[in-house]
């Protein structure tokens, strides 16, 4: 039966596929005594055999549609599946004991997880925790009669639905198959949805209950533009929804043809749109949308994306293949940003109750100062090589600042006195995305060289409403005069302290906002590249004469966010033919 539902509209786009359920099944079981050994023995065989045989065929999918690297990881479940060592103590466990494959598989499992995760000193090994939790979970699932995802074998067409997708789940997403997904949580600024734009995959989140309501297989309609998901949709609707796809394209052909125009307003004001990265392998979405500079490089991608930290040299190398890539245009990177919604799985850092408000982005670099050292290093040599502006994340103390700053200043000159080039253009800026940062803006911008607001984290800190819990999205208000009242304050305090101010949150490629924004004399426009044109084209039908009126309407006139919206809409309808 074809039913609709609502959600939120995450990223652009239409997509028509059977659904693909990433979804952990139930593996809990019961400790038993058994009545024959041998029978439990055999049972536990099976489930390895079987196992083993499922990881070889995923790894021959992973080789051909991720490539030989993205496969190691089912390589080294393979060794797990074959050490005696491993297999062998289970079976002892079942025999000594007498007990079920189920509680011999968990005790054992655990054992060899503590081992390997008290190596502290040998990173490498203690690695390998993940991988007996990986192989013990499947062993499980053969055991329990239970089927897991695997993602990394879709060979199909699929749109994936999942209760919530980590980032790191987002980058692993074979975007050959993968043609849109669909989650249970998550908001327009969850970093999954950051990345769905970037790979320019359609996505809905927060629909509440898409994993109940759809099964393996059946066929799915993602409306990324209007955020709707029909399950089991009729002809007609796949009909018309493929014509809403095919507009959408077209829509998107026009805007290329804005590719290699510069930013300007009807009245020839000129202004920078910037692209926001996470990673060099984004720089030809950034080239084929026109990007006049990067705005916001996540470099914490970078951490997520490898099984351990990444070495000065190797960040060296990511930073420098960005800022060359960019040909002498500026160039922001972001120092790490980790915490919130982003994890390190070789990194484990205490549990919080508001990871959110709790040690994240620059706090975490300043009490581990030897990463932040090395992240600092490794952008400092790469400064030669272009136009860069290293940018800190979640200020908001003068001391985080200073302190930041202070440690930068000691790499570089200890960096100098080793006769190591430093690029001349190198700018230092701060995110504006912590309320304290943005009222004392003024004070702010005179010991930096540029802001760029963060309007994700500043929303949700302003509103107190968590970005990625569509419970409070409705809390989630772009538009609120007070969010507003915040942007202008940082605006002016740049202006009148002689720096310029940029913005890197989503607000800054948003139709509503971006009018606004403009009226505010904001001077750079960061997104997510696949946004750039569309936003260069309403900036080539708007003369700013006619906004000069919108921003203190919109911060001291309008008293809701709703207000706001029905403001600009009217205002566009009237200025634009
Ligand atoms: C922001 O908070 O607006 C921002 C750009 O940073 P992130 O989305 O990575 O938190
Ligand atoms: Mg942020």
């Amino acid at each position: 039966m074809t039913k609709t539902l609502k959600g939120i509209a995450a990223s652009d786009g239409i997509a028509v596929a059977p659904a693909y359920l990433l979804v952990e099944p139930d593996l809990s079981f019961a400790k038993k005594t058994v009545d024959s050994v041998e029978d439990e023995v055999a049972r536990y065989k099976k489930a390895i055999a079987d196992s083993t045989a499922e990881v070889e065929k995923i790894r021959d999918t992973a080789k051909k549609s991720l490539g030989e690297e993205e496969a190691q990881v089912f390589e080294a479940h393979l060794m797990i599946l074959n050490d005696p060592e491993f297999t062998g103590a289970i079976e002892n466990e079942i025999k000594s004991q007498k007990i079920n494959a189920e509680a011999a598989l968990d005790e054992t499992a655990q054992k060899f997880i503590s081992i390997f995760e008290s190596m502290t000193d040998n990173p490498y090994m203690q690695e390998r925790a993940a991988d007996v939790r990986d192989v013990s979970k499947r062993i499980m699932a053969h055991l329990l009669g239970k089927e897991l995802p695997n993602p990394a074998s879709i060979d199909h067409e699929v749109v994936v639905v999942a209760h919530d997708l980590t980032p790191s789940d987002t980058a692993q997403l074979n975007k050959k198959y993968v043609k849109g997904f669909v989650t249970d949580i998550g908001g327009r600024t969850a970093h999954s949805a950051i990345m769905a734009r970037s790979l320019e995959l359609p996505a809905v989140v927060g629909t509440d209950s898409i994993t109940k309501d759809v099964e393996n297989g059946q066929m799915l309609i993602v409306d990324g533009l209007d955020g709707d998901v029909i399950i089991e949709p009729t002809e007609t609707q796949i009909a018309e929804y493929k014509q809403k796809g095919e507009d959408f394209l077209k829509q998107k052909a026009e805007w290329r043809k804005l590719k290699d125009q510069p930013s300007v307003t009807a009245d020839g004001k000129k202004f920078t749109i910037a692209a926001n990265i996470g990673t060099p392998n984004d720089m030809p979405g950034v080239h084929e949308n026109g990007a006049e500079a990067i705005g916001l490089y996540r470099t914490e991608f970078l951490y997520m994306d490898s099984s351990d930290f990444p070495t000065e040299d190797d960040q060296f190398e990511a930073y420098k293949k960005v800022i060359e890539g960019m040909n002498g245009k500026q160039v922001i990177i972001r120092t790490m940003d980790i915490g919130g919604d982003k994890h390190l799985d070789y990194w484990d850092l205490p549990e919080e109750m508001n990871p959110f408000l709790g040690v994240r982005a620059i706090r975490l670099s300043l009490k581990n100062e030897e990463i932040f050292r090395t992240q600092l290093r490794a952008l400092l040599r790469a400064s030669a090589y272009g136009k860069l502006g290293i940018m800190f994340p979640m200020i908001g103390t003068l001391d985080e600042l200073r302190k930041a700053k202070a440690i930068l200043n000691e790499e570089k000159d200890k960096l100098v006195k080793k006769g190591v080039k430093i690029g001349d253009d190198l700018q230092v800026g701060m995110m504006i995305e912590v309320p304290a940062a943005a009222v004392l803006a003024d004070q702010f911008a005179k010991e930096v060289d540029f802001f760029s607001i963060g309007t994700n984290d500043l929303i949700q800190y302003t509103m107190a409403a968590d970005r990625g819990n569509d419970n409070v999205s409705y809390l989630y208000q772009p538009y609120n005069p007070s969010v507003l009242r915040l942007i202008k304050h940082t605006i002016d305090g740049a202006h009148e302290n002689g720096i310029w101010c940029g913005m890197c949150g989503e607000a800054a490629g948003d139709n509503i906002m971006f009018p606004i924004l403009l009226s505010m004399g904001l001077d750079e426009y960061s997104m997510s590249a696949t946004s750039i044109l569309r936003i260069r084209s309403l900036m080539k039908k708007l003369n700013t004469e006619d906004l000069k009126e919108l921003a203190n309407k919109a911060c001291y006139v309008s008293e809701t966010a709703e207000e706001n919206e029905k403001l600009v809409e009217d205002l566009m309808k009237k200025l634009i033919k």
